[in-house]
C-alpha cells in the first residue's frame, strides 16, 4: 500500500534533487548543524508537498538529508509517535482477541 506521488517521477524534480544535492555538497543539512558530516541521498521538503504544491520545485524549500534525519521528518512513514497507526494496531489486536481457536 505504498503510495508514491507522481511528482517524484517527474524529469523537473529529478533535476531539481540533483541541483539541490550539488548545492549542499551531498551533505546532510540536519546532521550539519549539528556538527555531524553524513552523505545525504534524498531531498526533503521542507514545507510538505502536500501542503505547499507550489514549492515542490522551489530550491529555498528544499533540503538535502540522510535517511535517518529524514526518517524523523516522516513519523508517519516508519514507526513514529503518530497516534493514527496505533488505532490502527489495536483493532488488529481486538479482532485477534475475538477469534479464539475453538476446538
Ligand atoms: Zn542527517
Ligand atoms: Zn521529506
Amino acid at each position: 500500500m505504498k503510495q508514491v506521488n507522481p511528482f517524484y517521477k517527474s524529469k523537473e524534480w529529478r533535476k531539481c534533487r540533483e541541483k539541490v544535492l550539488i548545492r549542499d555538497h551531498y551533505l546532510c543539512q540536519q546532521c550539519l548543524r549539528k556538527g555531524i558530516l553524513t552523505t545525504a541521498n534524498t531531498v526533503h521538503h521542507i514545507k510538505p508537498l502536500e501542503d505547499y504544491p507550489e514549492l515542490a520545485l522551489d530550491e529555498d524549500n528544499l533540503e538535502s538529508i540522510c535517511p535517518t534525519c529524514h526518517n524523523k521528518e516522516h513519523p508517519e512513514k516508519g514507526r513514529g509517535k503518530k497516534v493514527e497507526p496505533q488505532r490502527k494496531r489495536r483493532a488488529t489486536v481486538m479482532k485477534a482477541e475475538a477469534n479464539p481457536e475453538r476446538w
